[in-house]
């Protein structure tokens, strides 16, 4: 089995979940005892989110970039970023290393397709909503998502940076995604992605009458595919 380098703490919160998930994708293959090789470089997030809020991303980048280099001296076999919004800075993460990157845009998509999604609804962090570095790679992969509108997007910022991040997790929350998806699914949404790895601490795929991709599920799929390769 190949060793997984997860690059988390973005938030914590989510981390947890990949190192569950990713354990129990292991067992679920392998059977028994058998738990996936990892290892996790997990971040001061405060430190991200201030400088993600000062638009400095180079800054981010270099972070990310060591402590990408730092997984593979200390034996991981590919690069797992455990956030979807720090993908932005996915080419100097992939400057930095020489074993693979596993883009969590490119797991989404693969699994958007399969399910036979066109036009996703893009739940995330204002970054990830309204930049082109994620919708770009989706729209690459010939799907055309949607996002919500500037208050839902407001909203939804604030959910997962001062809730969920922070480990709680509200009904009235819930409420208000789950009235963004009904409005999506008005705008013409056929689909819905979790494109926050904290969303699914908030909803279940159960609470959605839409076919739903929930991003750190498939980013643990297809990484615990390649370590078992
Ligand atoms: N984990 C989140 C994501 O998937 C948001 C936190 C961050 O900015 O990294 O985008």
């Amino acid at each position: 089995m190949k060793t997984i380098g997860v690059l988390g703490g973005m938030s914590a919160e989510s981390t947890a979940v990949y190192y569950r998930e990713l354990n129990r994708l292991v067992r679920e293959r392998l059977g028994g005892l058998h738990s996936a090789e990892l290892l996790i470089r997990s971040l001061d997030f405060a430190v991200i989110a201030a400088l993600q809020a000062a638009d400095r991303w180079d800054e981010t980048g270099a972070i990310l970039a060591e402590a990408a280099r730092r997984l593979e001296a200390a034996g991981a076999d590919i690069i797992v970023l455990a956030t979807n919004t720090m993908h932005l800075n996915a080419d100097a993460i992939r400057a930095a290393v020489s074993v693979p990157f596993l883009h969590i845009g490119d797991a989404t998509a693969g699994a958007l397709k399969a399910r036979g999604v066109t036009r996703p609804l893009l739940l995330g962090t204002r970054f990830t909503m309204e930049k082109a570095f994620y919708k770009n790679r989706l729209i690459a992969a010939g799907l055309a998502p949607l996002v919500p509108g500037p208050a839902d997007r407001d909203r939804l910022q604030a959910i997962i940076y001062d809730e969920l991040c922070q480990g709680v997790v509200r009904a009235e929350s819930k409420a208000a995604a789950l009235a963004m998806i009904v409005r999506g699914r008005a705008d013409g949404a056929d689909g819905v992605i979790f494109g926050c790895t904290e969303v699914g601490l908030l909803l279940s795929p159960d609470d959605v009458d839409l076919p739903v991709v929930d991003t750190t599920f498939v980013h643990c799929e297809a990484a615990v595919d390649f370590a078992l390769a």
